[in-house]
């Protein structure tokens, strides 16, 4: 209980704050109104209806608080599997200085690896996962009941108080019981445009959850899936993908909302289907970052680049008139930076940059943003090897890359053994694209 309360400082951030102030607007002006339009002292309905109201609001508050406090469940630090075996069947997590457990990945924001992570969501400052997945569907559930309670309530008073002139000129008197002030109107006119915002963004969002809890599938998870679907399409010699975690739908349901059945495997073990086995899906996302890997080119940052969306003054009209059509993040680069690139714009690239050990070691050291997204391809140029040239460690590269200055250091050094003829068509410093150390099972070769 007590790491539960230690974890109130997640409030203290604009998501929550927002998300609990529409929460309470909308909930006290609803009570306010209802009042005057369907008073709970004055009939059994109407006693009902506040009734409901209020358990609707009071479900949606405390699930909602729970979904937050209790977290996804994060995976121990230096976590590694019973078998020492294995770990070659996994990935590593550098920043956490362990191995990602089945179903476990890990979260920029959150800074940990996450069980079963689904998604990061920012109204609750933390991940959705194994652990809170029930309390966050409770929520999405009574927030949109509630809501769309409220905008019925709100709705039929605004009509009853627009109408309170009239009720009282035509000798309806018992219906002119809603009286509105300035500030009461402007407050009814806001809380049902957030009810019915409510009610639509939340409602689409708990169809998508929905879908994932009955398909036992985390968002990743879908994406992993559909990767594996493709990639096993383009080689037909393989064995079709099997995805171990699908029990059908009664099954995974109680997965999410049995306490019981959440508690038992403690978000690392999984019931998986008969043919599968724990490591099904990790060695079917090693051997996505494997054929990732090997389209993946090295850049080095040659002129500094803002992060910013539309960086006209620093790069011009031509950069910004074709920006990536996506809202994904845009990357702060200096120059030396090394950045490893997978997706390629006629001016735009798309790459992970290589955090350095001092970095990731140092906090004062540490940049804000994001080390993943776009930048402009003038800030960068390629830096080419010759493949096989030198062999790297994949869990460096899985865990966001290998050191800034061993990459350095072995580039030069490695440069003056290079024999003639090597091909070097940038004119710049020769440095390791990529790993080859990925075996064909898509099994961890361990080169150290
Ligand atoms: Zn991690
Ligand atoms: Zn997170």
């Amino acid at each position: 209980m007590s790491t539960i309360f230690s974890g109130m400082w997640r409030f203290l951030h604009w998501g929550p704050i927002t998300a609990l102030s529409i929460i309470k607007v909308i909930t006290l002006t609803a009570l306010y109104m209802n009042s005057m339009w369907w008073p709970p002292n004055a009939s059994l309905g109407g006693f009902f209806n506040q009734g409901l109201f209020l358990m609707l609001s009071s479900l949606a508050t405390f699930n909602y608080v729970m979904a937050t406090l209790t977290g996804p469940g994060l995976l121990p630090k230096k976590w590694k599997p019973k078998n020492p075996s294995d770990v070659d069947q996994l990935q590593f997590c550098k920043i956490c200085q362990g191995y990602k457990a089945p179903r476990s990945h890990h979260c920029r924001k959150c800074n940990r690896c996450v069980k079963k992570m689904d998604h990061h969501c920012p109204w609750i400052n933390h991940c959705v996962g194994w652990a809170n997945h029930a309390y966050f569907t409770y929520f999405l559930t009574f927030a949109i009941l509630g809501s769309f309670q409220a905008s019925i309530i709100l709705g039929f008073s605004f009509y009853r108080g627009v109408h309170r002139y009239w009720y009282l000129t035509h000798g309806y008197t018992h219906l002119a019981t809603v009286q509105f002030t300035m500030a009461s109107i402007i407050m009814n006119i806001i809380a049902t445009g957030l009810a019915i915002g409510v009610v639509i963004a939340l409602g689409m969002l708990l169809y998508i959850q929905l879908k994932s809890i009955l398909k036992n599938q985390t968002s990743i998870e879908m994406w992993i899936v559909e990767k594996a679907i493709y990639r096993h399409y383009c080689n037909p010699d393989d064995d079709d993908f099997v995805y171990p975690y699908d029990l059908g739908w009664r099954e995974n349901l109680r997965q999410v909302f049995s306490k019981r059945l959440v508690a038992a495997g403690q978000g690392i073990v999984w019931p998986v289907l008969d043919g599968c086995d724990q490591y099904t899906l990790t060695r079917e996302q090693i051997a996505q970052k494997a054929e990732k890997r090997a389209r993946t080119k090295t850049y080095r940052c040659i002129r500094p680049a803002t992060g910013r969306f539309l960086p006209l003054f620093s790069q011009g009209l031509r950069v910004c008139l074709s920006p990536p059509c996506t809202d994904e993040s845009r990357i702060r680069l200096e120059p030396g930076d090394v950045i490893k690139v997978t997706r390629f714009r006629q001016h735009w690239l798309f790459g992970e940059r290589v955090v350095c050990d001092a970095e990731l070691n140092m906090p004062d050291l540490q940049r804000k943003g994001p080390i993943r997204g776009w930048f402009p391809r003038r800030c960068a140029i390629e830096l080419i090897q010759p493949e096989d040239y030198f062999d790297q460690s994949d869990d460096e590269a899985d865990s966001g890359g290998y050191s800034q200055s061993e990459l350095m250091t072995k580039s030069t050094a490695e440069l003056n053994s290079i024999p003639n003829g090597v091909p070097n068509m940038c004119n710049k410093s020769l440095v390791n694209g990529g790993s080859k150390s990925q075996n064909q099972n898509g099994q961890r070769k361990k080169n150290k």
